[in-house]
């Protein structure tokens, strides 16, 4: 399979420690990507090479977290690793783009939790990330909540392509134990033109997450200054 590389993490599976694998591929190509060396790319690993690597992290780990890119390109190597490490005993997370929900139905009973971008309202997915694949995305979610996966759903806070409006109009739509406003990093970026646009501000954002928060269980924001921070 094509990854991009495996480190141990305690930030991807909130109070777990992570064995994270970063895979290749993905076939969008969101204006604001922050992992575009990853999206055409990767290396070529063996399975075995995963397995060993989940193996000798057993004394640090208790879950393993897929991520993108895109994992559901690679479904057959994904549902191995899912396999392999439930057998170890390990807690599974998935993060998706929400394109695939077929094969996420075919996985559902090996994960734990689903991390699922919304990256904006169903219906302006096309306008937004140029893209119209808002129907699968809301079937990736229905199918979490309908088989009670801990589900996060998460949305990049891009003021140059949508306004707080947007979000409100997310948040209205989805069902999920957790929303996290992400903020926009203008850095590496794959659309050259998001570079030097302003990066909203933490103030910014926790005025979006508490204007939403009345229509959801749990919302969170992340900057890069802050990390996590929950809206009460
Ligand atoms: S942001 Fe995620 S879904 Fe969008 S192109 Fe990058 S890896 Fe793919």
């Amino acid at each position: 399979m094509m990854i991009g590389d495996m480190i141990v993490s305690s930030l991807e599976f909130p109070e777990k420690i992570s064995l994270v694998i970063f895979t290749g591929g993905c076939i969008l190509r969101c204006p604001y990507c922050h992992n575009p060396e990853l999206i055409d790319n990767g290396k070529p690993v063996e399975l075995p090479e995963v397995f060993n690597k989940i193996e000798s992290s057993m004394d640090f780990i208790d879950s393993v977290v897929i991520t993108g890119g895109e994992a559901l390109i690679q479904y057959d190597d994904v549902k191995k690793i899912l396999e392999y490490s439930k057998k170890q005993g390990l807690e599974t997370k998935l993060d998706t783009n929400g394109c695939f929900p077929d094969k996420l139905s075919e996985l559902i009973d090996l994960l734990d939790y689903v991390a699922l971008d919304i990256k904006a309202p169903f219906n302006k997915y096309e306008k937004i990330i140029g893209s119209d694949i808002g129907d699968k995305v809301k079937e990736c979610m229905e199918i979490c909540t309908d088989n009670g996966i801990y589900l996060e759903c998460r949305t990049t806070y891009v003021p140059f392509l949508m306004d707080p409006e947007d979000i409100t109009e997310i948040a209205k739509s989805i069902t999920t134990d957790i929303y996290t406003i992400q903020q926009f990093r203008d850095k590496a970026v794959l659309d050259k033109r998001l570079q030097g646009t302003p990066v909203p501000s933490r103030d910014e954002l926790k005025e979006i997450g508490e204007a939403v928060k009345p229509f959801l269980k749990k919302v969170r924001i992340k900057t890069a200054e802050f990390g996590n921070e929950f809206i009460d």
